[in-house]
């Protein structure tokens, strides 16, 4: 019953490490891929990461001859690897091994070679040293129950497999366990009779050992790094499917339980189509044959040709397409071209995570693209707001960011490089490490960098994106000056993410808005490089709305403001009046100006734009004046605020009244007054009681000098006032009337 206890450990390790419990697994199946392979990830944080010492030396095949029993679950055989020394004079070799592996005998040749073992490392002193460049072989005979990286599990009547990424291969098989050094390898298995084997590469004529086991030879003569070299055993049923990518007809060979053999053939059904698609997508498939092989790991993995998919994906209505089209994508991302060291492993898992949407694009076009980068972007950001970290050198190495932030770098590159140069750009990639079949970040955006054809490298982009974690929270509100044909569109773009050590404070992108027209709309591209951005376009005709990023190629929040949210004004003495500047943010549809003089408040003007000039040229009068400006929003929120005071003294013709003549008088007088502008006047003459006794004007006069005469024969003498208002000004002045 050994399986049972590694299956529940397993599931045990998984919950903790991923935060599964809030996410559908039905909703993301490739958050099973991330859990299974995260369980390794725990026996790092652990301690029990591999030591990662200089291997000295170059794997470069490994033959391994196992034989293999369900139950009681056991291994039994030889790795024998051809080696190449990287160093003069190597006289030993060092190498991993779960402890709880026996080794029997070490041999070169017939040669028998003494070994040590200190915890998982397995050291072999060899019989003579190896210079840079030379080759030698060693077999290595072992035996054992692994514990974890090949398990055997009671489903269908019992099935054995392996499961290794990131550093499980040595559980149970001796290896330098990294994934830089990749090799060739040969694969053979004896198993019950009853039972086929699938492996990587090309399937051997099956031999039939005449004792109730055959031996089953899987040769691969591409390289592979460890955690890609897989096998799984089973009392399979095996049909075939094939595509044709252009160069003939290849074999796709899926080994599926039986008791799931008609749904299997519907959810993988699809995999022809996808091979032949993403062939034109990314070049042409790479291998001489394709297939599945059904297992009990949590979800599917990518194993070089021969994809590992969990039974329990298997549903018979095509519900996890984008599984199988994942697996499929990393056969050229993360299989041909692999991560040189962990920290680029989202070379294989944003990858293989973008060609899902890439298709689903294939099938339901921009919309479809949009919708599924949508998904991702929703994943990406519940496991962002309780746990940042950079796409490069993650925290989590099977985390969400790294498959979806990473799928979203991609899908960002490809807008920014466009669709022609981003494409010539990936095809160039695949290719270009050919030598190594390993690939860094900085190898990935240098290459790209050679398609690229806009401003500058991508070295902004890879580092705000890749280095750096977090993504943009945009503000941004908008507004016109001018008409017509001379409109300016602005728009102001904030950046409010809080930042952090490892979040940018600005990212420097590119933004879409849709621009809607009263009979069309176009879209315009605007470039942000500040944390608050005013930018201006000019436009030929009325604008009537914008919208962000219309197609979905940012990944960012983005929040329209709907009121107004800053004003300021300023007012300054001009020749011919006061200038009134004003400028508002937000969403402003219109401005007032009310003058202020004294306690009487007048409306100047309305429906003004949100930010402008204006220059107040009928100022009734000298004296201190300020203006009030009401700025307007569309949710019909108002914005209120006031210039400085100002004082006015240069009017040519200010409101005045003179002193009365003769003084004093005794039948008439005389006074005269100015008006800088055509005016209401009234001119009134108290006692010095306050009684009114005559009104002089009551009447509109011009602008400019009047005399106004007085009869005062019938007055009794003494001293009176006279009052004149114009304008809401008020001048008063004595007149002496003796007798
Ligand atoms: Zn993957």
């Amino acid at each position: 019953m050994r399986y049972i206890v590694l299956f529940s450990l397993i599931l045990a390790a998984v919950a903790p490490a991923c935060n599964l419990d809030h996410l559908d697994p039905l909703e993301d199946p490739i958050a099973y891929e991330m859990a299974i392979k995260a369980t390794s990830a725990i026996k790092a944080a652990e301690g029990v990461q591999p030591p990662g010492f200089g291997a000295g030396y170059d794997q470069l095949h490994l033959d391994l001859d196992l034989t293999l029993v369900y139950s009681p679950f056991d291994l039994d055989g030889t790795a024998t690897w051809t080696l190449e020394s990287d160093q003069n004079g190597l006289s030993s070799v060092e190498m991993e091994l779960a402890s709880n592996l026996s080794v029997t005998a070490i041999k070169r040749g017939s040669m028998n070679l003494k070994y040590s073992r200190s915890g998982d490392v397995l050291t072999i002193t060899l019989d003579d040293a190896f210079n840079d460049g030379q080759q030698f072989t060693i077999a290595i005979d072992y035996n054992g129950a692994p514990t974890s990286g090949m398990y055997a599990h009671v489903a269908n009547r019992g099935v054995i497999h392996t499961f290794t990424e990131p550093w499980d291969s040595s559980e149970w098989f001796p290896c330098y366990d990294m994934p830089d050094d990749k090799f060739t390898c040969d694969q053979h298995y004896t198993v019950r009779d009853d039972w086929k084997v699938a492996a990587n590469g090309e399937l051997a004529p099956i031999v039939d050992n005449g004792d109730g086991t055959r031996t089953h030879t899987w040769e691969a003569d591409f390289e592979m790094p460890t955690y890609l070299i897989a096998m799984a055993a089973s009392d399979y049923y095996l049909y075939h499917d094939s595509f044709d990518t252009g160069s003939g007809s290849k074999s796709i060979d899926n080994y599926v339980y039986q008791s799931q053999s008609e749904n299997s053939q519907i959810d993988l059904a699809p995999t022809a189509d996808m091979i032949e698609h993403l062939s034109t997508l990314f070049t042409d498939y790479r291998y001489t044959r394709y297939g599945h092989m059904i297992t009990q790991i949590g979800g599917a993995m990518e194993h070089t040709t021969m994809t590992s998919y969990s039974s329990g994906l298997i549903t018979g209505n095509n519900n996890n397409d984008r599984v199988v089209v994942h697996e499929l994508g990393h056969q050229w991302w993360g299989d041909w071209l692999t991560c040189e060291i962990w920290a680029d492993i989202w070379l294989n898992e944003g990858f293989a995570s973008y060609t899902e949407a890439l298709w689903f694009e294939h099938l339901g076009g921009q919309q479809d693209l949009q919708d599924y980068m949508e998904f991702f972007k929703s994943l990406y950001f519940s496991e962002d707001n309780h746990n940042r970290y950079s796409v490069y050198d993650p925290t989590q190495l099977f985390g969400t960011t790294v498959y979806k932030k990473g799928a979203w770098v991609l899908h960002m590159m490809r807008h920014l490089m466009g669709d022609s140069d981003f494409f010539a750009g990936l095809q160039e990639y695949i290719d270009a490490f050919n030598y190594k079949g390993t690939a860094t970040t900085v190898e990935f955006i240098g290459v790209m960098d050679d398609h690229y054809t806009g401003d500058g490298s991508l070295d902004i982009f890879a580092d705000q994106w890749l280095i750096k974690a977090g993504y943009p929270e945009f503000d941004w509100y908008w507004w016109t000056t001018g008409s017509g044909s001379s409109t300016v569109l602005h728009i102001q773009v904030n950046q409010t993410q809080s930042t952090d050590d490892n979040t940018p404070s600005v990212f420097v992108v590119p933004i879409d808005f849709e621009v809607t027209y009263a009979d069309s709309s176009e879209v315009i591209t605007v470039n942000v490089n500040q944390r608050e951005q005013h930018l201006t376009v000019n436009m030929t005709q009325a604008v009537n709305g914008l919208t962000f990023d219309p197609n979905g190629w940012l990944l960012c929040t983005q929040d329209e403001s709907t009121a107004v949210e800053y004003a300021d004004a300023t007012a300054r003495l001009r020749e011919e009046g006061v200038l009134i500047n004003w400028e508002t943010s937000g969403d402003c549809i219109g401005v007032d100006i009310y003058r202020q003089g004294g306690v009487f408040e007048e409306m100047l003007v309305s429906g003004l734009n949100p930010s402008g000039g204006y220059l107040d040229a009928t100022i009734p009068g000298e004296g201190s004046y300020s203006y009030r400006l009401i700025a307007h929003a569309s949710d019909g929120t108002r914005f209120i605020f006031e210039t400085e005071e100002i004082d006015w003294h240069r009017s040519g013709d200010p409101i005045a009244l003179s002193t009365p003549w003769p003084c004093p008088a005794t039948d008439s007088l005389t006074v005269s007054l100015s008006l800088p502008a055509d005016s209401t006047v009234s001119l009134t003459a108290y006692d010095l009681a306050g009684r009114r006794v005559a009104t002089l004007v009551e009447e509109n006069l011009s602008a400019g000098r009047h005399e106004i005469a007085w009869e005062t024969a019938e007055l009794p003498a003494g001293v009176y006032l006279l009052r004149l208002e114009a304008s809401g000004e008020l001048r008063t002045t004595r007149a002496v009337i003796s007798k």
